[in-house]
C-alpha cells in the first residue's frame, strides 16, 4: 500500500544514500550505541553539545537543549518555568503531551477557541496582570487539522505585556517549512521573537530526539529544574551524531519541501468541501463525521492500495471523524491522481 500515514514527510527516513553515508562516518567516529546516564551525571557527550551549538546558530539564538523526545520536552518545560503565580493560555487542539505538560505543572490554565486570537486578547486583557508570568502555548502546523497558526499575530499580542511568553510547538514544521528548512517561525520571521521554540527530531528530520530554542537562561534553569530531562538516560551518541548529520543538511531539501507543497496543494484542493479546505500544510483532513462511516471509508481506500487511518474522538472533537491524510515529498501526482478520483466516487462502498 502507499503510506499516506506517515511523519517521514520529506521520505529522509527511507534515504538509502543517506544513511550509507552517516554510517561510514559513524564507524570512523566510535561514537557510542549507549550513554549509560543521564546527561546530568556521565551520559553527556561532545556531540550534544555540538549539535545544540548548531541548532543555536542555525536559529540565530542564544541557546538550544536537546531532550529525549518531544514528548520529554513537552512534559517537562512547564513543570519546571510554571509556578501557582503562572497562567497558562494553551489552543484548544493543543497535542497531549502539552496537555500532560499543563497538567503536570499543576498551574491555573484556560484553552482558547482553535486559533481564536480574538479570545486570547481578552483573556489577556482580563487576566494578564494578575499573574508573575502567561504562558501563550501553541502548535505552529496543528497535528489533525494541518491548519498553521498566526505566529506574528501571536508575538505582536505577547509582546504588549511585559510577563507574557510565548511556546511554539513545531512538530510538523520543523524541516519542512521555511527557507532553511526551520519551520513556521521562519517562514513567518519570527524565530527571534518566540520565546521557547520546540520541535521534535522524530518526524521529518528522521530521526529521535527534540530541541528547544531559547534564552541561555532558561536553558541553564532547565538543565537544573527539568525533570525528564535530570531522570532519564540520555539518547546514544550515535542517534544524536544522526539527527545531527539530516539538521545540518535541511537547507538542501528545498526541492523535497516545494514537491511536498505542490503535491498537498492538489489534495487539498479536490477536498475542498470535505475538510482539505482547513489545511494549509501538507496535513490535509478529509473530514466523514460520524466513527463508523470514518472506519468503513478508510478500510475501502486501503483495499484500493491507499494505507491511511480514521482518527475518531477523542484525539478530534466529536463529530468530526475524519481520515488524516498525511503526505510525503515520495508521493507522486499519479497516485494522488488515483487516490483523488477514488475519493470522488461517490458511494464507495458505504
Ligand atoms: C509528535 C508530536 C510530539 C511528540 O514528539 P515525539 O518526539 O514523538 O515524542 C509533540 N508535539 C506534537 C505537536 C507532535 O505532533
Amino acid at each position: 500500500m502507499l503510506n499516506l500515514s506517515s511523519n517521514d514527510y520529506l521520505g529522509l527516513a527511507s534515504r538509502t544514500d543517506l544513511r550509507d553515508a552517516f554510517l561510514g562516518e559513524l564507524n570512523d567516529s566510535g561514537l557510542s550505541l549507549s550513554s549509560s546516564f543521564s546527561r546530568l551525571l556521565t551520559g553527556n557527550f561532545a556531540v550534544y553539545n555540538e549539535l545544540e551549538q548548531l541548532i543555536a546558530e542555525r536559529f540565530g539564538r542564544e541557546a538550544a537543549l536537546l531532550f529525549n523526545s518531544g514528548y520529554h520536552a513537552n512534559t517537562g518545560i512547564l513543570p519546571a518555568l510554571a509556578d501557582k503565580q503562572t497562567l497558562v493560555l494553551a489552543d484548544k487542539l493543543v497535542h497531549a503531551s502539552i496537555i500532560d505538560g499543563i497538567l503536570l505543572s499543576g498551574t491555573p490554565y484556560q484553552r482558547y477557541r482553535h486559533n481564536d486570537y480574538m479570545q486570547l486578547e481578552a483573556l489577556l486583557e482580563k487576566h494578564a496582570g494578575q499573574y508573575e508570568q502567561v504562558f501563550i502555548v501553541t502548535e505552529s502546523i496543528f497535528s489533525m487539522d494541518g491548519d498553521v497558526a498566526d505566529l506574528r499575530q501571536l508575538v505582536e499580542l505577547k509582546k504588549r505585556y511585559p510577563n507574557v511568553l510565548l511556546y511554539v510547538d513545531e512538530a510538523h514544521a520543523i524541516g519542512v517549512r521555511g527557507r532553511n528548512g526551520l519551520g513556521i517561525a521562519e517562514e513567518q520571521s519570527c524565530i527571534p521573537d518566540i520565546d521557547l521554540l520546540v520541535g521534535t527530531f522524530g518526524k521529518a528530520v528522521a530521526s529521535m530526539d527534540a530541541y528547544l530554542v531559547c534564552s541561555r537562561v532558561i536553558r541553564e534553569y532547565l538543565i537544573n529544574c527539568m525533570r525528564p530531562l535530570i531522570f532519564s538516560t540520555a539518547l546514544p551518541p550515535a542517534q544524536i551524531a544522526w539527527t545531527r548529520f539530516v539538521f545540518e543538511r535541511l537547507p538542501e531539501f528545498e526541492a523535497e519541501r516545494q514537491r511536498l507543497a505542490e503535491m498537498s496543494g492538489l489534495l487539498a484542493d479536490a477536498l475542498r468541501g470535505q475538510g482539505g479546505e482547513v489545511s494549509g500544510s501538507h496535513i490535509i483532513p478529509y473530514i466523514i463525521g460520524e466513527n463508523d462511516a470514518c472506519i468503513l471509508r478508510a478500510e475501502e481506500l486501503q483495499r484500493k492500495g491507499f494505507y491511511c487511518l480514521p482518527v475518531r474522538p477523542p484525539t478530534v472533537p466529536k463529530g468530526t471523524a475524519r481520515i488524516r491524510f498525511s503526505l510525503t515529498a515520495q508521493v507522486t501526482e499519479e497516485q494522488l491522481g488515483e487516490l483523488i478520483r477514488i475519493l470522488g466516487q461517490k458511494n464507495m462502498s458505504i
